[in-house]
């Protein structure tokens, strides 16, 4: 299965598939087999091809080989019980669904048996014969072929004794007769086995989401506990991307917030929900991004949708060009639009190119694209397709959700980034830079939610045109509009970033010691030049698996990415690293994912060369330069990774100035004598962080695990 991605790479040395036009495959490779429901139709037809048919018959074989010898295991029994499951003597159908390794078993079972009968389909497709017998799908095999399930089931697992006895049985969308038979019966549709028939078509294609119980804590980033309260993991995938989740000023703002303002926004921001906070927020991400006005929303998700889809519905004939590789919320808006689209070639200026000249220039064109590409980590190039956009008269929209905060001189994205020196000597001015990057792009949508530590999402532009959208988009006129607190804890989290570069700066810093650690143990990252750390297993079960096991037996969380958020066959596992995990951690991690990957088999960068490469890795492009140069993290002073129980920095100055933007709305802070020592020692520079300043009986007081330093007047008790 792990080669059927790459077939379309592969197509020039393919003599079997190589005449297939590239878009073929792909709509092939994204659509079922009508007749074996557990492949695509390029699987289908692939096992037609002398080489790769016994291959992928061979390889589905050893998957379902792996997953028998897993079910023996004692950590399985862990797993159960994570999930809430205990094997008693009846297993229910919907026990098997919840036990991850049964559920996959059973769906890699079913793979292998559709691989076989559509190999035998392809060696024996005259016309007038009779379909394969099942004895002559096993000996197309090659050998007897007993199913996942009775393997597994033989080495003693419960919940594979049932899919055993239920995996010739599958869920199945009704038929017209079994419709039928309901109406007949009781008049009413079967709801329910139209659920169970949903649901079982994602456990098939093994897009099934397993949701992990995770509770970061507030006074110990990047620790959480799980569902029991006792049990702690290191968080390694959360996108709280710098710990501003956590950041003092931002909590004692929105504790001030809250306190004046209650829970509640109390309505749409057409009705009683526009207040002072929303309006200040908006203010701040105009000038973040040097725009003239900026609109917020529930998420970036809904600010995507809204604005995409308000935009091409009323603009006269527009055409959307949209990167193959966007996020949903972007394709949703597109095509909630109802405008035409063309999806070019990931981060490629030619097909975009191809695209653009198809239209005449006064036809309205919009390109949406995204600066950081969050599941490969690749960076869109910004300023050309600004070039291509003049060029054919099309409007940019650029999603910079996962690099606010993150690039930047003052945190305003990769279109920032890129002019870097400009925005510094242009310091908070929040006018424009004529021609800069970031000057060029005519919509900017990000979200609040990720570097910024809080939820919303927003979208910045010129006046009008938000004015338009804040006038017709029905995801942002009827809906309750953000808590005043949550409003208020943005800005400030806005603001803080804005006038301290230390924390990206650092996470760039042990960013790069995590590629360069996993490079030199031959763990295989899919390149790329931002901060997102894609470790490549290329198999949703192993992916899955490897997950399960660095939670189970190493306490470290880091989720699978899987199908369809990436391709078959690009499995991952997603690490973050944030500028609060310490050199110890950085160490486990290191240490644990090494140890997963030899004991689950895992293909390392070696493995993949040899097999031709997968996702960039094996190919020789690992040396991608990041887009943080040495200069630029120099710009913060020397960020050092922080040890175990080590405070984090906190910039005193940045929290004066959140602390005046508030002023207006919630008075001045007012300081007791302790707390104004403890400002004027890290004003001075006589300590770097409260812990230190703190006397001693005060101290005591903080979280004693990697404690988040606190400001002077935190709602930490800080007693003298
Ligand atoms: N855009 C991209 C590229 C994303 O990855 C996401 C979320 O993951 C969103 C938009 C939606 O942002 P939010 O989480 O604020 O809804």
């Amino acid at each position: 299965m792990e080669k059927l991605s790459s077939l379309a790479r592969f197509k020039s040395s393919c003599p079997f598939l190589g005449g297939t036009k590239t878009s073929t495959l792909r709509a092939l490779s994204s659509t079922i087999s009508p007749r074996f429901p557990s492949i695509s139709q390029l699987t289908e037809r692939a096992t037609g091809c002398p080489i790769m048919g016994p291959a992928l018959v061979m390889r589905s074989t050893q998957m379902v080989a792996g997953y028998a010898s897993v079910a023996g295991q004692a950590d399985v029994q862990k797993i159960h019980h994570s999930k809430g499951i205990f094997p008693g003597t009846s297993v229910s159908e919907a026990d098997i669904a919840k036990c991850p390794h049964a559920s996959a078993a059973r769906a890699a079972a079913r793979m292998a048996d559709d691989l076989a009968a559509a190999s035998v389909t392809a060696k024996a497709p005259e016309a007038g014969k009779e379909a394969p017998s099942a004895a002559q799908k096993a000996a197309a095999v090659g050998k007897e072929a007993p199913s996942t399930a009775q393997k597994a089931a033989a080495a003693g697992c419960p919940f594979h004794k049932a899919a055993a006895a239920t995996e010739e049985q599958p869920a199945k969308v009704p038929d017209a007769t079994e419709k039928q038979a309901t109406s007949a019966t009781s008049g009413a549709y079967n709801y329910d086995k139209f659920y169970a028939a949903e649901l079982d078509k994602k456990h098939k294609d093994q897009s099934y989401r397993y949701f992990n119980n995770i509770n970061r804590l507030a006074t110990k980033f990047p620790i959480a506990h799980t569902a029991s309260v006792k049990e702690e993991v290191q968080v390694w995938c959360a996108n709280d991307y710098l710990g501003m989740g956590n950041n003092p000023v931002v909590l004692e703002t929105m504790h001030r917030a809250l306190d004046k303002y209650g829970a509640g926004a109390g309505g749409t921001r057409n009705i009683a929900g526009n207040s002072a906070m929303h309006l200040s927020l908006e203010r701040e991400l105009a000038t973040l991004h040097r725009k003239e006005s900026a609109l917020v929303f529930s998420s970036c998700y809904v600010a995507n949708d809204a604005t995409l889809s308000t935009l091409g519905s009323k603009l006269p004939g527009c055409v959307y060009f949209s990167d193959a590789s966007n996020h949903a919320s972007m394709i949703q808006g597109i095509r909630h639009s109802g405008a035409k689209k063309e999806i070019f070639k990931h981060n490629d200026l030619n097909d975009l190119e191809a695209k653009l000249q198809k239209y005449p220039k006064d036809t309205p064109k919009i390109i949406a694209f995204e600066s950081v590409y969050s599941m490969c980590g690749s960076i869109g190039p910004i300023k050309e397709i600004c070039d291509l956009a003049k060029k054919y008269g099309a409007l940019t929209f650029l999603d910079e959700v996962h690099a606010v905060g993150l690039y930047g001189p003052r945190g305003a994205g990769v279109a920032e980034h890129l002019d870097w020196e400009s925005h510094q000597i242009a310091g908070q001015s929040p006018e424009p830079i004529k021609d800069s990057v970031m000057d060029r792009i005519d919509m900017i949508t990000g979200t609040l939610g990720k570097a910024y530590g809080t939820v919303g999402g927003y979208v910045a532009g010129s006046r009008d045109f938000i004015d338009m959208i804040r006038s017709y988009a029905p995801g942002f006129i009827f809906t309750t509009s953000l808590p005043p607190a949550t409003v208020a804890g943005a800005r400030a989290s806005v603001i803080y970033q804005k006038h301290h570069v230390g924390d990206r700066a650092l996470k760039q810093i042990n960013v790069r010691t995590v590629k360069e650690r996993f490079a030199a143990l031959d763990i295989p990252v899919v390149p790329g030049p931002s901060h997102i750390v894609p470790v490549l297993v290329g198999d949703a079960g192993l992916a899955k698996a490897a997950s399960d096991k660095l939670l189970h037996e190493h306490g470290i969380y880091v989720q699978a990415i899987n199908y369809p958020t990436v391709a078959v066959g690009e499995e991952r596992l997603r690490v973050t690293v944030t500028p609060r995990h310490t050199a110890e951690q950085i160490d486990g991690l290191i240490g644990a994912m090494n140890t997963v990957f030899t004991d689950l088999d895992i293909n390392r960068i070696s493995d993949w060369a040899k097999l031709g490469g997968r996702a960039n890795v094996g190919i020789g492009k690992e040396n991608v330069a990041p887009i943080w140069s040495n200069a630029q993290i120099n710009t913060a002073g020397q960020p050092q990774t922080l040890r175990d129980g080590e405070a984090a920095v906190v910039d005193v100055t940045a929290i004066q100035v959140v602390r005046k933007s508030f002023e207006d709305l919630l008075g001045a802070v007012e300081l007791n004598e302790t707390e104004r020592k403890v400002e004027a020692a890290l004003l001075t520079g006589a300590a770097k962080h409260v812990a230190e300043a703190l006397p001693k009986k005060a101290k005591a007081t903080l979280a004693p695990v990697n404690p988040v330093d606190v400001p002077v007047t935190s709602t930490v008790a800080v007693s003298a």
